[in-house]
């Protein structure tokens, strides 16, 4: 309680917080503080590449985000609908380094629709709902792929060579006032049997194909959380625990599952938050 402590005090604590969040640091910077040089796409869906002490630990809006690799890289991510700014901590046992990033608000293309019939009807029949729900469980164990490396440290290239970007990552469509699901991707629209590769280095966390919504479907673990995804493919050509690196073909694009027409659906996420792949393309570790 705000009355048992010395009142004397109080003041000077606020001065001191104030002039240190003033520049750019949420908490006090420790002698022995680990460094921090940091690189990325600071908006809405973007990401953080950064360059700290050997497995330093790694917060972000105070949540566990792992640790840094034994080169000291680590990446965080901020999702479609991050708020305006995400406080990053690194900490080893000698101290901490604290950074508040400002994050960029993105206008993402939204459509409202009104009196139009409904466009998607949800399954109801029991065999196929088993089915999906099993694909889910299956699906829940590739997100879950947690590597402990830096395998995005050499950054990403294009999975899909010549394909034209059809649907943004973030679009969203109202239909009769109601939001539906946001698109998570990044639609790469190329030929059926377009090879696809493997934008960075990693390692294959799920490959199947068939599945009811993603047909051919591919989650690719690059370390710390971050796994990319690639759906509707007509080919896979990996298997799980397959190592991959970047350039290596792992399928080739498709119409499988419910697509509309030949596309690569690029998606990328880390730790569960939903990260605009395209932002990733030639990024580079500081
Ligand atoms: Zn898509």
């Amino acid at each position: 309680m705000a009355g048992a402590q010395p009142q004397g005090l109080g003041p000077t604590r606020r001065g001191a917080l104030v002039s240190l969040a003033a520049a750019g640091l949420a908490r006090p910077a420790w002698s022995a503080a680990p460094p921090l040089a940091l690189q990325g796409v600071f908006t809405q869906g973007g990401f953080a590449i950064g360059r700290t002490a050997p497995r330093a630990r790694i917060l972000l809006d105070g949540q566990d985000a792992g640790q840094a690799s034994a080169q000291g890289l680590f990446i965080v991510g901020f999702d479609r609908d991050a708020g305006a700014a995400a406080d990053l901590i690194v900490r080893t046992p000698d101290g901490e380094t604290a950074r508040t990033l400002v994050i960029g608000k993105v206008d993402y293309d939204i459509q409202r629709i009104d009196g139009l019939p409904k466009d998607e009807v949800e399954p109801t029949d029991p065999a196929l709902l088993a089915r999906i729900a099993l694909e889910a469980r299956r699906k829940a164990a590739g997100f879950a792929s947690l590597a402990d490396d830096d395998s995005f440290r050499r950054g990403f290239i294009l999975p899909v060579q010549g394909a034209r970007l059809t649907a943004r990552f973030g679009g969203q469509r109202i239909l009769d006032g109601v939001p539906k699901r946001p698109h998570y991707g990044d639609d790469l629209a190329a030929p059926v049997g377009t090879p696809v590769a493997a934008p960075a280095d990693g390692r294959v966390a799920f490959a199947e194909t068939g599945l009811h919504y993603e047909g051919g479907l591919i989650m690719i673990d690059h370390g710390q959380g971050l796994i990319s995804l690639y759906l509707h493919l007509s080919k896979v050509d990996v298997a799980g625990g397959q190592e991959v690196v970047r350039g290596q073909i792992i399928g080739a694009v498709g119409k499988e599952g419910r697509a509309t027409g030949p596309h690569l659906c690029w998606r990328m996420k880390w730790r569960g938050r939903n990260l605009d792949p395209m932002l990733l393309v030639g990024a580079a570790a500081p």
